[in-house]
């Protein structure tokens, strides 16, 4: 079968959709990106990503973009500094040069931007919140909130932790890992929060405590993102009382919940310039298994949400996008092509999804630092 005659489309131009279009479109295939934002120019938000060599690199080098992500990437954002509740550093990779080197962090915004200018014109249609599908001769007629249906011969769901596509594939429902997060985002740091700004030496913080934890890292464009972790019931975040759209609430929430903390972490909230998104983490089983579809698949945070605490999310999102186009592009058949990259993702993603797991509760427990800074010292051995 010759996949270059068949429509193919990818729901969500994240790192994993846009990594498969772009693997899939420069070796000739017919490739539609539909997408919720509302236009190329919205922003995007979240902490940086570190891409490592065997994954989010790997995918770069395959997509002819290795140049591009040098010329966009922030080399001391890997720089870590390992801290207690205290204020008290424990690891500084600012006096060591070897984890940035091999771990380049970008923001999320450039990497996005090189991915779209990597694909054809039009490639992606934007404003495109995707809403339901039904099956259509041997592909799926697929319907947009914004009324508006498209045919394809074959869709991949890339529209990742809240997916949307995920359901046509798998009733498989997300576990809550026991912490809940709560994620900001600061604007021209260096003012806002200048001692934090000064902490952060252009890097990361993970600074651990009371079986609480947060994690900041300085962004390219002079922000800074940073996600408090904690340990509260699944429904915290509708039943606390706090309402997460008032900054006065949220204040007050960390003034009182975090109040063991050093004075220089509190800092962050005392600014009004930033966005908070609170987030419940979730994961999928580590043995998750679905039936094979021949018209269907996922790939990213869709097919192996999980917390972020082995920073190997946008990883696996864009190693999922290399493999099932390596499959894609040498086929039989497309359920084959299919079954092949779900077989090697649900292996990966139960190997991470395990890791990430014992992070998750290894960090927010009273000894967490300890296990850090021993995982850390193991790495650096
Ligand atoms: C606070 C935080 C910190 C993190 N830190 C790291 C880290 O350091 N390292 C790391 O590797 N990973 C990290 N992650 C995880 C990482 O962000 C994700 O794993 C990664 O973004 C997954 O990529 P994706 O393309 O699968 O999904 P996403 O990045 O979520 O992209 C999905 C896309 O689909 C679109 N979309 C959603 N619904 C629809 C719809 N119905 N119709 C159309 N489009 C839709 C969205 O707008 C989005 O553009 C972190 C996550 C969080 C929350």
């Amino acid at each position: 079968m010759n996949i270059k005659y068949k429509k193919i489309a990818i729901v969500g131009g994240g790192p994993g959709g846009l990594t498969l279009a772009r693997l899939l479109q420069q070796d000739g295939c017919n490739i539609t990106v539909y997408e919720r934002d509302i236009n190329k120019d919205s922003r995007v938000q979240g902490a940086n990503l570190d891409l490592h060599e065997e994954s989010g690199l790997a995918a770069l080098k395959k997509a002819n973009l290795l140049d591009a992500f040098y010329a966009n990437y922030l080399p001391d954002a890997g720089k870590l500094r390992l801290m207690d509740n205290n204020g008290k550093i424990y690891l500084d990779d600012h006096t060591e040069e070897h984890i940035a080197e091999h771990r380049p962090e970008i923001d999320r915004g450039p990497l996005r931007q090189i991915l779209l200018e990597s694909l054809q014109p039009d490639t992606v249609i934007w404003n495109s919140q995707f809403d339901s599908m039904e099956k259509e001769n041997d592909g799926w007629k697929l319907l947009f909130k914004n009324g508006k249906q498209f045919y394809a011969d074959f869709v991949i769901g890339a529209d990742g932790a809240n997916s949307k596509i995920r359901p046509y594939l798998s009733d498989i429902k997300p576990i809550y890992s026991g912490v809940t997060i709560i994620e900001g985002n600061i604007y021209d740091a260096e003012k806002n929060t200048p001692n934090i700004f000064s902490l952060l030496k252009g890097g990361k913080i993970f600074a651990f405590g009371n079986q609480q934890s947060i994690i900041l890292s300085t962004k390219g464009d002079g922000s800074i993102a940073f996600y408090t972790g904690e340990k509260v019931d699944s429904n915290w975040v509708k039943e606390s009382g706090i309402n997460f759209y008032n900054l006065n609430d949220v204040k007050k929430w960390f003034e009182t919940n975090f109040s063991n903390w050093n004075t220089i972490y509190h800092e962050l909230f005392a600014t009004n310039k930033m966005t908070i998104v609170p987030r419940p983490l979730y994961h999928f089983s580590s043995d998750q298994h679905w039936t094979t579809q021949s018209n269907l698949t996922i790939i990213g945070d869709a097919a192996h949400r999980m917390p972020p605490y082995a920073g190997e999310g946008v990883n696996m999102a864009m190693l999922d996008a290399l493999e099932l186009s390596e499959e894609l592009l040498h086929m039989e058949n497309v359920r084959s092509a299919f079954e092949n990259y779900e077989t090697k993702m649900f292996k990966r993603a139960k190997e991470v999804t395990e890791i990430t797991i014992q992070n998750t509760v290894k960090f927010h427990k009273q000894n967490g630092l300890q296990f850090i800074v021993d995982m850390f010292n193991n790495f650096n051995q």
